[in-house]
């Protein structure tokens, strides 16, 4: 076993943004250790060709139950299976490893790649600043109140998800990068912009950034002439990933020192905690965590998409909220997964999803029942699919827009025609001409 991967607290050298992670063939060869299980180590081999994988030491050792692997929520999150491509296109990478071509595997790896929509929704050309913004990438501001900033340096993970949305990202593919060099960006864009009452600082994680780095960001906004923000929110899964990153001195206190700062300057600091399953709770160095944040005075909130093979049944998610009102965190929302890299391993019809959530929220009272979904983050906006009904009879998807540009459109019941199979709201059609305009900025198909 490498000495990255024991239990317990790493070496202070080890603490905050640097965690020893495995990849590459160093993960296929603790795969094969612990599973003695050859087609498992071939997977990692050949499927993280194409998808990026890298996983914590806390994540081995603390997270996943090697006794069955396959059968693992952790292990299905975090660790490539080979059903995450096609079997033709898992063959092809095969083959041309064992050929030990580089220069066709590029191109296979490649083409491969370029089919599994490396790049939802379009981020890079929708969501930018409008034209006196910083013209560049690195901030989205596409509701009035909210503005999303990506600072450069946290434009990566403590370990990664199999489902990530950001993947192309990082494979390193430079096109599809956006990110932001400079705080001062951020605060020049705040100063023409005083609508914006909240600062959501987002990645990758940030929380893989030094405290002084990330204190660049967060100190200027606690300034008078930022008295317009009013929220801050840190999307976050390291209290799942490196739970570490706040609890080892130096950085761990100095993060949490800094978040008593944003507290006390009469902002509200909200950690949105991505959690995907109760046993990223269950564990010590989550739950010391847990109680040394809230101590901060920050409120902690919980997001995750709904993963199949993860957490797609009504008990995992009763559980969760149930757990998290326990340890005083809100849950929020309940997200589609998105249209990108291995989604037909994951991906959960909508019909299903709204099964899963609707059955959940029977089984906890009230306050667990605060997470708002299914919910597709969409060009359009987030839409939440309320339910299904029947309308005469003619069965339908209840949609409403919970985010959108146009905030008339916010709050009112739509429908769409009901398909058991649909996943993904761009394979929804609208029931009438009315619906229709609810679609608009629909990407096209
Ligand atoms: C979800 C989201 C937000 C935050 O929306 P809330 O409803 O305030 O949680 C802001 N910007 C974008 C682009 C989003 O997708
Ligand atoms: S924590 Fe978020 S950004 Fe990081 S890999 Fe997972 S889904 Fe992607």
């Amino acid at each position: 076993m490498s000495s990255v991967t024991q239990g317990g607290f790493p070496p202070p050298e080890r603490s905050a943004a640097a965690p020893g992670v495995l990849s590459g063939q160093r993960l296929r060869d603790l795969v094969l250790d612990r599973t003695k299980d050859p087609e498992l180590a071939e997977a990692v081999t050949v499927v993280s060709q194409v998808l990026p994988f890298k996983v914590s030491s806390y994540v081995l050792d603390e997270l996943i139950d090697w006794t069955d692997p396959a059968g693992d929520p952790i292990y299905r999150m975090t660790l490539p299976h080979r059903d995450m491509l096609g079997p033709g296109d898992f063959a092809a990478v095969a083959d041309v490893l064992r050929a030990g071509d580089r220069a066709q595997l590029r191109k296979v790896v490649d083409d491969v790649r370029d089919r599994l929509n490396p790049h939802p929704g379009d981020q890079l050309t929708r969501n930018l600043p409008g034209l006196d913004g910083p013209g560049g990438t690195g901030i989205q501001h596409k509701y009035r109140d909210t503005v999303l900033v990506f600072p450069r340096q946290g434009q990566t993970c403590h370990s990664y998800c199999g489902y990530c949305f950001r993947w192309a990202q990082f494979v390193g593919r430079p096109d599809l990068r956006f990110a932001l060099g400079d705080p001062g960006e951020m605060t020049a864009y705040l100063d023409r912009h005083p609508e914006v009452t909240d600062v959501l600082i987002t990645g990758g994680d940030p929380l893989v950034m030094r405290t002084e780095l990330l204190a660049r960001y967060l100190e200027p906004l606690l300034a008078p002439d930022y008295a317009h923000v009013r929220t801050i929110r840190i999307g976050t899964k390291a209290l799942s990933f490196w739970p570490y990153r706040f609890l080892d001195a130096p950085d761990g206190d100095h993060l949490l020192r800094l978040f008593e700062r944003v507290v006390r300057s009469g902002r509200h600091l909200a950690l949105m905690l991505h959690l995907s399953h109760p046993r990223e709770l269950a564990t010590k160095p989550a739950r010391q965590a847990v109680e040394r944040l809230l101590a901060t005075g920050a409120v902690l909130r919980s997001q995750a998409p709904l993963i199949r093979h993860v957490n797609d049944d009504a008990a995992t998610w009763a559980t969760l909220w149930q757990d998290e009102v326990s340890l005083s965190i809100v849950p929020y929302y309940l997200f589609v997964e998105r249209d990108t890299g291995a989604r037909e391993y994951y991906q959960v019809p909508l019909a299903r999803a709204v099964d899963i959530h609707h059955a959940a929220v029977r089984r906890v009272s009230g306050l667990g029942r605060t997470a708002r979904g299914p919910v597709m983050s969409t060009s359009l906006g987030k839409v939440l699919v309320s339910g299904v009904a029947d309308l005469g009879a003619e069965r339908v998807f209840v949609l409403q827009l919970l985010r959108a540009r146009d905030e008339n459109l916010v709050g009112r019941p739509f429908f769409a025609r009901f398909d058991p199979a649909a996943t993904w709201w761009d394979q929804l059609v609208p029931r009438s001409e009315s619906d229709g305009e609810f679609f608009r900025g629909l990407p096209p198909i």
